[in-house]
C-alpha cells in the first residue's frame, strides 16, 4: 500500500507553519494514543501520525520530503534509532502530554501572578518607580522553604530510597518505555521531614502580603505591561517562581492625547491674538514653553513643540508636541467693540482673506476626519 501524504496525516496544508504542524500532531496524538483510544487502528494510526510529525516537525528532513516525498527521507522517520532514543521520545511523548501522561512531575513550578497599576501622562513620559503591595505565593520564612518543622527529623524517602527520582514502566507504541520521574513522595529531594513545617503544611510556600518595586519604563503606553521574572508566585519546594506581569494602565490626562510618539493638545487663541500675533506660554510635560503666534494665525494650524512628545520605550528620540490653534471669536460686544469691528468690517478687503493655505487646510482636515 502506498505510503499516505505527511500533511494529509496530519491535516494540515502544505505550507503550514511549525506551529500548526504541532498542534495537528498534538491533537492527533492525543485522540489516538494507544493509551486513550479504543480504535483497533489507532495504534498504526498513532505511529504514521509519529512519523509525519518526525519528518515535518525538522526543517531539513521536511524540506527533503517537499523535493523528493517519502524517497527523500526513507530511512530516516520514525523506525530510525534516532527517534528510538530515549531522551528524544522522552522529549516528545513530554512535549505531547505534558506531565499529565506519566504522573509524577516534581515539585510544582510557581504560577505567574498578575497586578495593575495606574500611572499618569507625566509619569509614562519620564517613567516611575512604584511600590506595589500584593499577595503572592511565597517561600515560607518559618522553614525556609524546606517544608520541614522546626526540629524534625529528616528521613530518607522510602519510596524511592533517597534518590529523588523513580523509574516508571510507560506503555507505548513502541512497546514499553522506562522513563525516569522526580519522586512525587518527596518532590524529588529524596528525603523527607517527619513533621511537616505547620505553617506550610510541608509545602514550603504560601501566601503572603508582599511589597515589591517596579520600575516602570519611559514611553510605556496604555495597556501594556512589565515583566518581573521569577518575581511571581514561589514554586514548590525550591521550584522556580512564576513571573509577574504589571499591566499599566495610564490615566487619560486632561491636556494631551496621545498618538503613537506624539502628544497633541490644543490651544485657545484669542481673535486678536490670532490676528495681530503674539508669544504665548503653553503648558507641555517638560514645563512651559514660549510660542511665537504669527500674525494671521488660522483657526486649525498645528504648532509643533519639537522634541516634547513619549520618549520612545527603548530609550532615543521623542515625539512631538501638537497643538492645534483655536481661535475664539468674541461674543457679547459692547457699543464700543461693536463699532471697532463694523470699521474694520468697511475696510476689509479680499486680500485679508486669501490664503491658499487655508481652504486646503480645511480640505486636509476634513479627508482626515472622513476619509
Ligand atoms: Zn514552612
Ligand atoms: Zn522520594
Amino acid at each position: 500500500m502506498a505510503k499516505q501524504d505527511y500533511y494529509e496525516l496530519l491535516g494540515v496544508s502544505r505550507d503550514a507553519s511549525d506551529g500548526e504542524i504541532k498542534k495537528a500532531f498534538r491533537g492527533l496524538a492525543r485522540e489516538l494514543h494507544p493509551d486513550v483510544s479504543e480504535a483497533p487502528d489507532a495504534e498504526a494510526r498513532f505511529r504514521d501520525v509519529a512519523e509525519a510529525y518526525e519528518v515535518l516537525s525538522d526543517e531539513d528532513r521536511r524540506a527533503r520530503y517537499d523535493r523528493f516525498g517519502h524517497e527523500g527521507v526513507a530511512g530516516q522517520g520514525f523506525h530510525t534509532e534516532r527517534f528510538m532514543d530515549m531522551g528524544f521520545l522522552d522529549d516528545l511523548l513530554g512535549s505531547l502530554f505534558g506531565g499529565g501522561f506519566a504522573g509524577a512531575t516534581g515539585p510544582e513550578a510557581g504560577a505567574d501572578a498578575q497586578t495593575a497599576i495606574e500611572i499618569d501622562l507625566a509619569e509614562a513620559a519620564t517613567g516611575a518607580h512604584i511600590d506595589l503591595d500584593l499577595e503572592l505565593v511565597t517561600t515560607c520564612e518559618v522553614c525556609e522553604g524546606d517544608g520541614a518543622a522546626e526540629g524534625a527529623e529528616v528521613r530518607t524517602c522510602s519510596e524511592c530510597e533517597g534518590a529523588g527520582q523513580v523509574r516508571q514502566v510507560v506503555r507505548s507504541p513502541l512497546g514499553q518505555l522506562v522513563r525516569t520521574m522526580p519522586c512525587r513522595n518527596c518532590g524529588g529531594r529524596g528525603q523527607i521531614p517527619d513533621r511537616p513545617c505547620p505553617d506550610c503544611r510541608g509545602r514550603g510556600r504560601r501566601p503572603q502580603r508582599r511589597k515589591l518595586g517596579v520600575d516602570i519604563p519611559a514611553g510605556i503606553d496604555d495597556g501594556q505591561a512589565v515583566r518581573l521574572t521569577g518575581h511571581g508566585h514561589a514554586g514548590e519546594l525550591g521550584a522556580p517562581a512564576g513571573d509577574l506581569y504589571v499591566r499599566v494602565h495610564v490615566r487619560p490626562d486632561e491636556r494631551f492625547v496621545r498618538d503613537g510618539l506624539d502628544l497633541v493638545g490644543h490651544l485657545d487663541l484669542r481673535l486678536s491674538e490670532a490676528v495681530l500675533g503674539t508669544t504665548r506660554t503653553v503648558e507641555t510635560l517638560d514645563g512651559d514653553e514660549q510660542v511665537e503666534i504669527e500674525a494671521g494665525l488660522q483657526p486649525g494650524s498645528v504648532l509643533v513643540l519639537k522634541g516634547h512628545g513619549m520618549p520612545r520605550l527603548r530609550g532615543g528620540s521623542r515625539g512631538d508636541l501638537r497643538l492645534i490653534a483655536n481661535v475664539q471669536v468674541p461674543r457679547a460686544l459692547d457699543a464700543d467693540q461693536r463699532k471697532l469691528v463694523e470699521g474694520f468690517r468697511d475696510l476689509e478687503a479680499e486680500r485679508n482673506y486669501a490664503d491658499p493655505e487655508r481652504s486646503r487646510g480645511l480640505r486636509d482636515r476634513l479627508r482626515r476626519a472622513f476619509g
